[in-house]
């Protein structure tokens, strides 16, 4: 029996979600919580589910593991181009993430 895609995909991204959260709380295991991210990455693929940009964002894609800022992370931040730059601690790779400036225009 076949199930219905958007189902398997709701189900699918709660997992995502959850192994997301185990991948945060193991952190400092670089094993397990590369193998968590790892995990959700192949869901998400065989699923065509597009990560979260929450997600996205706090995991390296090309050593799999976890980025929080202090531990496996470095961070600068690129004025010009509004954004940050990300450096992953475990395998140096680096990428940059765009942020939103906060204007004040309700007043
Ligand atoms: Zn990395």
């Amino acid at each position: 029996m076949r199930h219905p895609r958007a189902l398997v995909s709701s189900i699918a991204s709660q997992r995502i979600e959850i192994l997301f959260g185990y991948a945060m709380q193991n952190f400092e295991d670089r094993k397990l919580s590369s193998a968590y991210v790892a995990h959700l990455e192949r869901l998400s693929m065989h699923h065509r589910i597009r990560l979260p940009k929450r997600i996205n964002d706090s995991i390296c894609r090309k050593c799999h593991s976890v980025l929080v800022p202090g531990k496996t992370l470095s961070i600068r931040v690129i004025g010009k181009k509004r954004a940050f730059a990300y450096k992953c601690l475990n395998c140096g790779s680096a990428k940059l993430v765009s942020f939103e400036i906060a204007t004040n225009k309700e007043k």
